[in-house]
């Protein structure tokens, strides 16, 4: 095969799709859904109020993560809003996280009208780094919200000490880290107070859109309930509201769809692990790229490569450039910007434009999201973070001819440049 890139002329190595979350072949969807869906319109019950469907997938979400308590809900977002709703922060408490994460780990703490604090990431893997996370914590913290990243697991050992030392909640964005365990085996999720998922479409299991939270605190998991059905107290039969919260319960639909996905779980991340694994062995020797370790112990949501653009010979913008003409499926830094300098952030559009939350009072500072918060991040993502989009599908065919690319771009892109 010529050496000659796609970019540049070359045949590609890759000229037919590679299985995505938005086709069948790359989605674990099939008859049982559809008999589980058609169970619940003929018992005409879509409500999970009075249903049996939401309540056997919190039944069983809990015993898979050996806890006490899921609450089912809307979407993944919708999971960290009932985690923050119980939080209960006062206008202007902060919340510490992370800038590298979908803006559904934000959402909920503007809506709640704390103030999100931005801890720097660790340069490798991009996940919050636990001294960064110490140093934003002042008398307004309330809580943390660790993010196990396209994956991997976040520090939340050294976290959990924070938070103790503190008396901080510890919430876990486990959005992207199905099954992920933490080096003591036990999963990612399950060693802070409140533990978030999604079932989006674009999760390793999907009811189209949906959420789980987690705990093992009986006064949490109640907080979580009333919150996720407008603070109602249905157990009890009164008509009242409780406590602040909104409409995001479930419905039979989709946690009917849910449980047959959750029995395909751990096959679908023992599939991403083995295909992991495979590309790892095929992309070892390339000097200048950092890759995912301990696969046994990860998600694998999507598999990132640091590169060292000095060593490999190009940034991650080239790097993205050139694989994409061969066909492969990958993006250049996860994020076009760290989450705050996203503009409802940067330029405060929320709240009518007043500034509201940010500034003092009801905070204890004017808070400003500037360029240059979090360099760590803002390297990763300008410069040397390439992200390989991941499917439990992949053949071993399918990670051959990513590794193959891989190889023809980093000698292509190395010879171009000047030896160090
Ligand atoms: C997907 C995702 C969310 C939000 O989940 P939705 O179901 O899309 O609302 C939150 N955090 C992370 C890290 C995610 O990947």
């Amino acid at each position: 095969m010529s050496d000659r890139l796609a970019r540049d002329g070359g045949t590609p190595v890759r000229s037919t799709p590679f299985p995505t979350a938005m086709d069948p072949q790359g989605r674990t969807l099939g008859p049982a859904e559809a008999e589980a869906l058609a169970r619940v319109i003929d018992s005409a019950r879509l409500s999970s109020n009075g249903g049996t469907e939401v309540p056997a997938l919190e039944q069983e979400f809990g015993t898979m993560y050996g806890v006490p308590h899921a609450v089912a809900c809307t979407s993944g977002t919708a999971a960290l809003h009932l985690a923050v709703g119980a939080v209960d922060p006062a206008p202007g408490d902060e919340i510490i996280t992370t800038p590298v994460t979908d803006f559904g780990t934000i959402i909920p703490i503007l809506a709640q009208n704390a103030v999100p604090v931005f801890a720097d990431v660790d340069p490798l893997t991009g996940i919050v780094d636990p001294a960064s996370v110490e140093a934003c914590v002042s008398e307004r913290t309330r809580a943390i919200i660790a993010v196990h990243l396209m994956g991997a697991p976040a520090p939340v050992d050294d976290l959990a000490a924070i938070a103790r030392r503190h008396g901080l909640i510890l919430i876990e964005d486990c959005a992207q880290a199905y099954l992920t365990e933490l080096p003591d085996g036990t999963y990612a999720g399950t060693r802070g107070h409140i533990g978030c998922f999604s079932l989006q479409q674009y999760k390793h299991v999907t009811c189209g859109d949906g959420g789980l939270a987690i705990t093992g605190d009986d006064h949490l998991a109640e907080q979580m309930r009333l919150f996720a059905d407008k603070g109602w107290p249905r157990h009890t039969g009164e008509r009242t509201h409780l406590s602040f919260g909104m409409n995001y319960r479930m419905t039979e639909l989709q946690a009917a769809v849910a449980r047959v996905q959750l029995t395909k779980l751990a096959g679908v991340v023992a599939r991403r692990r083995a295909a992991a694994a495979r590309l790892v062995a095929g992309l070892r020797e390339l000097e200048g790229l950092h890759l995912p370790n301990e696969l046994d112990r990860h998600a694998v949501w999507l598999f990132p490569v640091v590169l060292d653009p000095e060593v490999a010979g190009g940034t991650n913008a080239e790097y993205a450039k050139a694989l994409e003409a061969e066909g492969i499926p990958v993006s250049d830094g996860y994020l076009s910007h760290p989450v705050y300098r996203y503009p409802v952030l940067s330029h405060k559009r929320l709240y009518g434009g007043a500034g509201f939350p940010f500034t003092c009072p009801p905070a204890r500072r004017d808070w400003e999201y500037g360029e240059g918060l979090c360099p760590n991040a803002e390297e990763l993502i300008n410069r040397t973070w390439l992200i390989v989009h991941w499917n439990e599908a992949y053949s071993d065919s399918d990670v051959d001819d990513i590794a193959t690319a891989f190889h023809r771009v980093h000698r292509a892109l190395r010879s171009t440049r000047p030896a160090v």
